[in-house]
């Protein structure tokens, strides 16, 4: 039904009701006035209900169409659906989560919403009729004000990131929008401010980009924010003709801490050197955790080498001191690499190069001590990087030989093994030992290639030996510290064997202790599938890595090799004596054979023999050579 038509409706019904009721009241005086005759009063009365029907309903037609004449029915339509709207919008002005503000021409603050209120802390009354500036933060300058008015007196709009304060006094982000109204005429009337409170966005930026340049364990600036940070030092360090340093550390057998007393108190110790580090050192100098035990110190103010010497001196002061665990008291040591800035190195990159250069130096002294970065160092890694290139070029050109060294069992003299070694026999250096190749090919990831070849070359070196009558009980072949966890070494032997022929039963496996020790439970596995190939295991260099006894005892091992290092003093220095004695007896009671190396007198020879020490091998018996040389009637005699 059209508005019109309802309009003139209530009017009728309106009309009809008070008629109804003055008629039900005249009803009643007439009666009694016209006494005695009733009828002609109810007549009167009928009567005047029919007319006055008719004129509600002559009502209704006179207004319904007056209205449609006069187009009321269109405005009230209009009136209506405004209301509707207004409604509408008060609603949303009111449920938004964002902050209201109207403001009018000259700045005064007419209206503001709930949220507002809930953002800012002042209530509607505290701010109705003051200027929107009583929130400003002093965040801002006045040129950010002025291109703000400047974007609303253009475009009419205006939308950014502005701090404002709150009735708390907090300062606080808001993303906030403010519009020019204008009315029909284009006239500027009023500014509505939207705006959301950001903080919590904001928070979580922070916690993120905290996150991206932080170490989470130690919270100490991460290498990204290291390499930047130095950056920034040595641009500074440019401008104001000052010198930097980078030293870095590495925490001395940080692993065994990890091995002994579990993960969590390697944690805590690393968590705890940092916080040394913290007290150590103030501001212009910055700390860093590259990973693992490796931590970086940045002194953005270090004229000269003396300085740099000694605060790399006062870490190692600072660790003299032991930490306390969990109930544990940790005694630790670190190696320092330091390089200079402008004498080493002229970029932050550089600058962390060297300083690792230096770094690998110290822990090659001896380490708890730390090395400068010299010239010298780059030169290394220059011959360094072109020993890589030669080498792979060796290895197609055949200039890779097998040296064999004799083993003899100490009681009889007989020559009971040999152990293969590799050589590089250069076109121009001559006979190049492995300990200067073996340690790049491990990092450029030839030494897989290498080790087969070795190892081919060995089962078939005693095939042919076992075909002239030669009796060995075994043969040995070194194996990588980086092959030993790795699966494809199973496949590799499985291979050789395959292909040459050899009774596993004769091929020995050296694996030195620190190989065993990286990942206890990868080599366990390891060692069993090897073992189930028939062959023999034994531990290399045994007393220079840190085996658990306890992870020692589940080994499939047949054969500690006692250390060179341990045998050089015998039999005169006490220690290398206890120690050898202690082996002896830890590889007796475990079933396994002990075997000597680096015999170079008879006496050691004596001595071990008397422990009980089942082989020897060293240049007293002979030196490494090739096949063709070895002899196999003349043994030297302990007396
Ligand atoms: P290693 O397995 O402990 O080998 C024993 C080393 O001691 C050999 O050095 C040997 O020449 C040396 N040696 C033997 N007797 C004496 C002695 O009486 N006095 C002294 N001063 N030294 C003695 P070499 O051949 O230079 O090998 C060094 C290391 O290089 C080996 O130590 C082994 O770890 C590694 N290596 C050698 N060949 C291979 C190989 O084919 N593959 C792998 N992965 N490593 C190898
Ligand atoms: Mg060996
Ligand atoms: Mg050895």
């Amino acid at each position: 039904m059209s508005v019109s038509y309802r309009n003139g409706l209530r009017a009728a019904l309106l009309y009809l009701l008070l008629s109804m009721a003055w008629l039900q009241l005249s009803g009643y005086l007439l009666s009694s006035f016209f006494d005695g005759s009733i009828d002609r009063a109810l007549w009167q009365q009928t009567s005047c209900y029919a007319w006055a029907v008719v004129s509600a309903v002559l009502i209704f037609f006179a207004r319904a169409r007056l209205l449609r004449v006069l187009g009321a029915d269109r405005w009230l339509r209009h009136q209506q659906k405004d209301r509707e709207r207004l409604r509408q919008a008060a609603a949303v002005f009111d449920c938004t989560r964002e902050g209201v503000l109207v403001s009018d021409t000259q700045g005064q603050i007419v209206h503001v919403n709930r949220a507002f209120m809930e953002i800012t802390g002042y209530q509607r009354e505290e701010v109705l009729g003051r200027q929107p500036s009583m929130f400003k933060s002093g965040h801002h300058s006045v040129d950010f004000y002025q291109a703000m008015f400047g974007a609303l007196r253009q475009s009419g709009e205006w939308s950014g990131e502005i701090w404002n304060r709150r009735k708390s006094g907090e300062i606080y982000p808001q993303w906030q929008t403010i519009r020019a109204i204008r009315d029909e005429q284009g006239e500027l009337t009023h500014y509505v401010a939207v705006f959301s409170d950001i903080s919590a966005i904001k928070d979580s930026e922070h916690e993120l980009a905290h996150l991206a340049h932080h170490d989470p364990l130690t919270d100490l600036p991460n290498r990204l924010l290291l390499t930047d940070r130095a950056e920034q030092a040595l641009a500074s360090a440019q401008i104001h003709k000052r010198g930097c340093a980078m030293l870095m550390i590495d925490l001395d057998h940080f692993k065994m801490v990890n091995d002994s007393l579990g993960h969590n108190v390697g944690d805590q110790l690393l968590k705890a050197f940092a916080q040394r580090l913290r007290d150590m050192f103030g501001p212009g100098v910055t700390l860093a955790r590259l990973g693992g035990d490796e931590f970086a110190v940045l002194a953005e103010s270090c004229p000269q080498l003396v300085q740099a010497a000694a605060l790399a001196q006062r870490i190692l002061d600072g660790l003299k001191e032991p930490f306390q665990l969990d109930g544990h008291q940790v005694l630790i040591n670190a190696s320092i690499g330091i390089s200079l800035f402008p004498s080493d190195a002229r970029s932050a990159s550089q600058l962390l190069r060297n300083a690792d250069a230096a770094l690998f130096k110290a822990k090659s002294a001896g380490r708890n001590g730390y090395a400068l970065y010299t010239e010298e160092l780059t030169a290394h890694a220059q011959q360094r990087v072109e020993t890589a290139f030669e080498l792979r070029r060796a290895l197609d050109r055949q200039e890779l030989r097998v040296y064999y060294q004799p083993v003899h069992d100490l009681a009889t003299s007989r020559l009971v093994g040999v152990e293969a070694l590799v050589r590089w026999q250069h076109p121009h250096r001559g006979l190049v030992p492995p300990a200067e190749f073996i340690p790049i090919a491990e990092r450029t990831g030839m030494i897989a290639e290498i080790d087969a070849w070795v190892m081919g070359e060995a089962c078939r070196q005693m095939c042919q030996w076992q075909a002239e009558g030669v009796v060995l009980s075994f043969i040995a072949v070194n194996v990588s510290t980086r092959l030993f966890a790795r699966s494809e070494l199973y496949q590799q032997v499985a291979q050789v064997l395959h292909d040459t022929g050899l009774d596993p039963a004769y091929l020995e496996l050296e694996v030195t202790e620190s190989a065993l020790m990286d990942d206890p439970e990868v080599a366990l596995e390891q060692m069993h599938r090897l073992r189930e190939l028939g062959i023999r295991l034994a531990i290399d260099d045994f007393g220079t890595g840190y085996s658990s006894l306890l992870r020692l005892k589940r080994l499939p091992v047949q054969k500690l090799k006692i250390d060179q290092g341990f045998v050089a003093g015998l039999p005169w220095d006490e220690d290398d004596a206890a120690i050898s004695r202690v082996i002896v007896a830890l590889a007796q009671s475990m079933g396994m054979q002990v075997h000597a190396e680096g015999i170079e007198q008879m006496e050691q020879a004596r001595f071990l023999l008397d422990q009980g020490c089942d082989l020897g091998q060293g240049y007293w018996f002979g030196r490494p050579m090739p096949a063709s040389l070895l002899d196999w009637d003349n043994a030297p005699q302990i007396l």
